[in-house]
């Protein structure tokens, strides 16, 4: 229903030029909320963080809002230049999905692993947040992998060996080992690692709180401050960190906040 309705829109787009994101206000969506204003505003924040902000086709201005996945549905606040808008996050529930992972290491853990991980986890929730790019990104994404079969969605609730995990923060798409990965947009690669979880991988600052990471690779052929291209390969599909078999795990990340990355493509 939701495919056919941004197909519908995106059809509508087409011939008018780009098509616009598909509002979908839901946690780990995004919201377009109008600012009603002629002039565009010096500041709009969200939870602390800068909000993108984009003219409207047909004239004002509009925030596009990443919403963190753990929002709670309701009344959601901006600051725009001193004064509040709000606009309203909508409940959504996104289907449970039951993975058996052999390796229980990679399921809880050992003890010594533990301040590793959080390392990187630091690392990456420092690059969700890089403001290391000046320009206004397109958000129509490239296809990072245009070939990959879309093997497990956004926001699905996890259970690895039957224990509750993290939800999805990501779309996984599958590929064969080895099959190039290409940059979402133009950008500047602001961390690259061998993650316990997540394997080698990339994250590109997009510029205006947009970020894109690429996670499981089999081999990174970009260094960590290089300008990428639209399009540009990074590296290869591979089965490195917690997985079960070889896939990109590709995640957006709209100020500060992962979001469906199907809503960019
Ligand atoms: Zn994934």
């Amino acid at each position: 229903m939701r495919g056919a309705l941004a197909l519908l829109l995106a059809l509508a787009a087409g011939a008018a030029g780009a098509a616009p994101l598909m509002p979908w206000p839901v946690p780990g969506g995004v919201a377009r909320v109008d600012l009603e204003t002629a002039q565009r505003p010096e500041a709009v924040r969200y939870q602390g963080s800068p909000v993108r902000v984009s003219a409207k086709p047909e004239g004002g201005w509009e925030a596009i809002v990443g919403i963190d996945l753990d929002a709670e549905p309701g009344r959601h606040t901006l600051q725009v230049d001193g004064a509040e808008r709000t606009f309203r996050v909508r409940a959504h529930t996104y289907p449970a999905q039951h993975i058996e992972i052999p390796d229980r290491e990679m399921v809880t853990p050992p003890a010594e692993t533990l301040e590793r991980i959080r390392r990187e986890q630091r690392t990456i929730r420092a690059a969700y947040r890089s403001r290391a790019v000046a320009a206004h990104p397109r958000l129509d994404l490239h296809h990072p992998v245009a070939e990959g079969q879309r093997s497990s969605r956004f926001g699905v609730r996890r259970f690895l060996n039957g224990k509750p995990r993290n939800p999805h923060s990501g779309l996984d798409l599958a590929a064969p080992r080895g099959t190039p990965i290409e940059a979402a947009e133009a950008g500047r690669v602001v961390a690259r690692g061998d993650y316990y979880f997540n394997g080698k991988t990339v994250l590109i600052d997009h510029g205006d709180g947009l970020v894109t990471m690429y996670c499981h690779m089999a081999t990174i052929g970009v260094e960590a401050g290089e300008r990428i291209a639209r399009g540009q390969p990074i590296g290869t599909v591979g089965a490195t960190g917690r997985v079960t078999g070889p896939h990109l795990h590709w995640s957006v990340v709209l100020n500060g906040n992962t979001v469906d990355p199907e809503l960019f493509l």
